[in-house]
């Protein structure tokens, strides 16, 4: 499959390391699959422990002279980064298109999305401020200084092939850390294009690498990564199951661990809400890149004085959704990762209709084939449903039917998850009450929009520990150094 750019040499094949273009030592690659067509697009490396020891080595001399420059210095580059993403976002867009699936408008966004978190990061580099503290000795006096915490490493999903990657090495390379990246197999092309614009804009070799591997080598690279002692800090978005074997894996060297793991968010929309504003919400948190967020709507409750108007929009929305290829200008939603994935909405759906829901829309594989599944909404969903306990990952809405406020909230906050909820209502009281009732990192309300570089972005309980986006974000890339002076006399 040959894709057309603009500036064919955004894509790249081969590995980046220390500033160069890599094979695997082995020589072997793996493939990488269009999701909407099934056709190759590239081979890329296969690498394993010692590529990424190398970059990790690399990334520790690198480190050396990144933080030393001024901050002004980094955020030059990291803005420069930025510029050259938006210059070049409909090749990014191509390339991210192809092998992740999404309308190539929705990747332009996240490419702009992506380009964001350079520019804003380079721009807190510039305050990142230490303290005085007032001493309790009249001698003494005490400073605390901010330091980039040194080498760390980031490990990535396919669902936001360009943003997971930029929202991890932007804090990191503006707080004066070095990073080596691994993205997720099915989309390794995005983070390899960032790289080419990152030389060109002068990032020095080693700041930043990028280590490829497929499904088999992740352990392999993932095992140096939070075991090799150099490595301060692992920043992973994926998997809650994969983030608690690599938190426990950073345990024996006591590395600083992000998390940025799975959801099961809430949609709660009580009797007072504006329908309008929930039916677009519902485009954006429910539909938008098929289902496949973390933040996606994954238990629509509903209350009783609502639920049917709610449905009828519901199914008015979904029917008129157009799914195809993401390079058909048409495209609203593409088709799911793969074949795993259209298992798992499909055994959900399965699960729903055994135990009783009914599917007004959808419900299966949509005509275009392959991985791409119907909009569907299914009512009469239940807290014992597949799709009420795990990510279903899908253009799927299962909807619950509520009377109680009370009782919805307790019921949203009944799972190990605590990423993101929606909640829709015009009273501000009942606003503040559900706000503070719900044990989740991050609360949409009256909208289905909360990604934003300025914002901290992250969960609680089993969807991760620390924060991206906003100087919370930078913050997990610094380390406090407190200076006790003592003898100032005088
Ligand atoms: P995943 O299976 O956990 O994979 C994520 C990354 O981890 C991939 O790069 C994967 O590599 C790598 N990996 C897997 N096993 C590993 C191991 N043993 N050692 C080192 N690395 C390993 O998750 P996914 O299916 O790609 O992504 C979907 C999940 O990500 C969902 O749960 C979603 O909610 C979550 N997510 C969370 C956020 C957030 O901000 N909270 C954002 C986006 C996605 P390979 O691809 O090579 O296997």
């Amino acid at each position: 499959m040959t894709l057309t750019l603009s500036d064919p040499d955004l894509f790249r094949t081969q590995a980046y390391i220390d500033g160069k273009w890599v094979d695997a030592d082995s020589g072997e690659t793996f493939a990488v699959i269009d999701p909407a067509t099934g056709e190759e697009i590239a081979q890329v490396p296969r690498m394993g422990a010692a590529e990424t020891r190398r970059a990790i080595e690399a990334a520790e001399r690198a480190q050396v002279g990144w933080r030393k420059l001024l901050a002004k210095e980094r955020a030059k580059i990291l803005r420069d980064l930025a510029d050259a993403m938006l210059a070049n976002a409909d090749d990014l867009a191509t390339i991210l298109t192809a092998e992740q699936g999404k309308p190539h408008a929705e990747a332009k966004a996240e490419i702009a999305y992506a380009a964001s978190f350079f520019e804003w990061f380079g721009e807190e580099a510039k305050r990142v401020s230490g303290e005085t503290i007032p001493a309790p000795m009249p001698d003494r006096r005490i400073v605390v200084l901010r330091e980039p915490i040194g080498v760390t490493v980031g490990i990535t999903p396919w669902n936001f092939p360009s943003a997971m990657p930029t929202r991890k090495a932007a804090p990191a390379l503006a707080a004066g850390c070095s990073m080596v990246l691994k993205p997720a197999e099915q989309t390794p092309l995005s983070a390899l294009s960032v790289m080419v614009l990152a030389e060109r804009v002068g990032l020095p070799a080693g700041v930043l690498s990028v280590v490829t591997g497929d499904a088999e080598d992740a352990p392999k690279i993932g095992g140096e990564m939070t075991s090799n002692p150099i490595v301060r800090k692992l920043s992973f978005t994926g998997s809650t199951e994969v983030g608690k074997l690599l938190m426990g894996q950073c345990a024996k060297t006591i590395k600083k661990v992000s998390l940025e793991l799975g959801g099961n968010a809430p949609f709660l929309v009580f009797d007072d809400a504006d329908l309008d504003d929930v039916i677009a919400a519902m485009m954006v948190a429910k539909f938008r890149n098929s289902g496949q967020t973390c933040i996606s709507a994954n238990r629509v409750l509903v209350q009783d004085g609502i639920h049917d108007a709610f449905v009828e929009r519901m199914v008015e929305l979904a029917s008129g959704i157009t799914v195809a290829p993401g390079f058909d200008p048409a495209a609203q939603i593409g088709p799911l990762i793969d074949q795993a994935a259209l298992d798992k909405v499909l055994a959900h759906v399965g699960d729903a209709v055994e135990r009783g829901g009914d599917v007004l829309v959808g419900g299966g594989i949509h005509e275009q084939g392959r991985t791409f599944f119907s909009p569907t909404i299914i009512t009469g969903a239940d807290m014992d449903w597949q799709m009420s306990n795990e990510e279903t990952f899908g253009p799927v809405a299962a909807i619950h039917r509520f009377s109680d406020e009370a009782a919805a909230i307790r019921t949203a906050n009944a799972t190990p998850f605590g990423l993101a909820a929606y909640l829709f209502s015009q009273d501000h009281a009942r606003i503040w009450r559900a706000s503070e009732g719900l044990e989740y990192g991050m609360i949409a309300i009256n909208t289905g929009f909360i990604s934003t570089e300025v914002a901290p972005f992250g969960g609680i309980k089993e969807s991760g520990i620390g924060r991206e986006g906003s100087q919370h974000g930078l913050d997990d890339f610094l380390e406090y150094k407190y200076l006790a002076w003592a003898g100032v006399r005088g």
